[in-house]
């Protein structure tokens, strides 16, 4: 039998359109080449010790009338998953040599401490704030489509969004005439975009620090409970989820995508799947390279031709007897850059491949939760996240695979350095587990073009009101990755939500 939807990815974005059609009575069948479900959002185990989540880290947008609340609540998922709220005194710390800030949910404290460290700066800093604020909430309250109505009667909106189009964060902060060491401790949550403010949009920047200053979360019983309840509410409502099945060709007919052949990656057989509407969770880039450029309208070509987000090395860690409460890490996030420019920073890293001063992100989810299922008692989780090139580790990878190993070694070293200089003195000596993740590795799991972090990167041009959206001008065939809407857990979120609310024109994700 043909099915309604037929969903080629297992990705957040992919599963959330999933559950809400067949909650909503479709029948749903998804395509996945991993073995679990989830794509960057899947949990990989240990042994029977240890469970790491590939990439999620922190969420927002989870309090009661928000993006994933809605959604929660239209599964009727809102009292089984549920979520953890970061330290709203400081979700985000911040580190340098010299500086230390700890990043409030409330505004103005952020203000008043910003202020305190760099008081001839006072004015600029309180301006530059309040501009952050007022430019996320205009991008926060923009219809979907927009009319000059709309634009008239929110001049004051219209006029930021205008404004601020086609900046960088970097042209902000000289907008502002912010001190180096201010935007760099504002800045340093960049691996949220794998980018540095010289190229990262001044939108996607101020919509995500602000999202996260009202309500920074991780999931209660960890972001598996999240995919796999997802995956439930599928099954439950008579969808069904075929695992190891790689897509290596669209069947089209004339203007209409009709079905996908399918390799089994297991027996090496190929089959056909059919669906009335095809929803492509794939990165719609590289579906489109599949499908043939030319089948698409001229309009969607031309936003078909974004470049990738760059890529990152993960370290996914254990350690054991050892409290890392006590060593300054709690319900929050620590950034830390060993230099006060981020825009070199990020360059020597991703386009010299040198890590001798690295920014990183510290992660550590055994403490933000108190549901300790991941790991066994007296051991802690503890994660490191930092950009690196895709080619680099590609070649090397191909070249000389000792070379590649060495690669890895060579980043986490110099990132355990510095965490033994300036955080936990005994690091290593209570490591007892350690796997590290390159660009090649994202690549092979999770079947990410050039291994990208975010999708399309996270620049002005791609952030444009000309971005990629479900729309592929090809007939029963729709995009729902985060290149095509929105990136991150409550992006993909919304950008499922919106494809329903499409094509079921039953609207509930904004209401609130
Ligand atoms: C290092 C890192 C840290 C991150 N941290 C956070 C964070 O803290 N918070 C946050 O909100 N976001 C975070 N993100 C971003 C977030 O993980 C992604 O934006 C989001 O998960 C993307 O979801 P998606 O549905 O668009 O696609 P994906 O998760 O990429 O899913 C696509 C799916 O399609 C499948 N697929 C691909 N090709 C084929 C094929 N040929 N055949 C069959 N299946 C195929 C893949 O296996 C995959 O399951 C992070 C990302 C990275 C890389």
């Amino acid at each position: 039998m043909k099915t309604d939807y037929l969903i080629l990815g297992s990705g957040l974005a992919g599963l959330s359109f999933g559950a809400l059609m067949a909650k909503a009575g479709k029948k749903v069948t998804i395509l996945e080449a991993h073995d679990c479900p989830g794509g960057y959002g899947h949990t990989f185990a240990e042994g029977t010790s240890y469970k790491f989540n590939a990439q999620f880290h922190y969420v927002w947008n989870c309090g009661e009338g928000r993006v994933v609340h809605n959604f929660l609540k239209k599964l009727n998922l809102h009292q089984e998953v549920t979520f953890e709220r970061y330290d709203p005194n400081g979700y985000d710390h911040m580190r340098m040599p010299g500086y230390a800030l700890d990043i409030p949910g409330d505004l103005k404290l952020l203000t008043q401490r910003l202020q305190g460290l760099f008081p001839c700066h006072a004015e600029a800093i309180a301006k530059f704030i309040a501009e952050v604020e007022h430019t996320a909430d205009a991008l926060d309250k923009l219809p979907s489509s927009l009319s000059p109505g709309y634009l008239l009667s929110n001049p004051g909106d219209s006029y930021h969004l205008f404004k601020y189009r086609h900046a960088t964060l970097q042209q902000v902060f000289d907008q502002f005439q912010l001190p180096l060491a201010a935007q760099t401790l504002l800045a340093l949550q960049w691996p949220d975009f794998m980018l540095p403010p010289r190229d990262l949009s001044f939108f996607g920047w101020a919509v995500l620090f602000i999202g996260y200053c009202r309500g920074a979360y991780y999931p209660t019983k960890h972001f598996e409970h999240v995919i796999n309840s997802l995956v439930k509410t599928i099954l439950d409502n008579g969808g069904e989820i075929f695992y190891q099945q790689k897509i290596n060709q669209f069947i089209r007919n004339g203007k209409t995508i009709c079905g996908v052949a399918a390799e089994d990656l297991n027996s090496g057989k190929s089959s056909e799947y059919f669906g009335q509407d095809v929803i492509c969770n794939i990165d719609p880039k590289k579906a489109a390279e599949m499908i043939g450029f030319e089948h698409f309208s001229s309009s969607v070509q031309r936003k078909l031709l974004y470049d990738y987000s760059p890529s990152n090395f993960m370290a996914y860690c254990v350690v054991k007897d050892l409290d890392l409460r006590d060593y300054g890490f709690g319900r929050w996030n620590l950034f830390h850059s060993e230099q006060q420019d981020l825009n070199q920073a990020f360059d020597e890293m991703y386009l010299r491949g040198d890590y001798s001063k690295p920014s990183f992100v510290i992660t550590t989810p055994s403490l933000l939760t108190d549901d300790h299922s991941d790991c066994p008692e007296g051991h802690q989780i503890i994660e490191f996240l930092t950009v690196a090139n895709y080619d680099r580790f590609h070649d090397l990878k191909i070249s000389d695979a000792a070379q590649y190993r060495n690669k890895k070694k060579e980043i986490f070293n110099a990132i355990i350095a510095v965490v033994e200089r300036d955080y936990i003195p005994e690091f290593s000596r209570h490591l007892v587990f350690k796997m590290t993740g390159s660009p090649t590795t994202n690549q092979r799991f999770c079947g990410s073009p050039a291994g990208n972090s975010y999708g399309s990167n996270l620049t002005p041009k791609n952030l444009s009101r000309h971005r990629l959206d479900c729309r592929t001008s090809l007939e029963h065939f729709y995009f729902c990755n985060a290149s095509s809407g929105f990136p991150g857990f409550t992006g993909t979120i919304k950008t499922g939500s919106m494809l329903y609310e499409h094509l079921s024109a039953d609207l509930f994700i904004n209401s609130n």
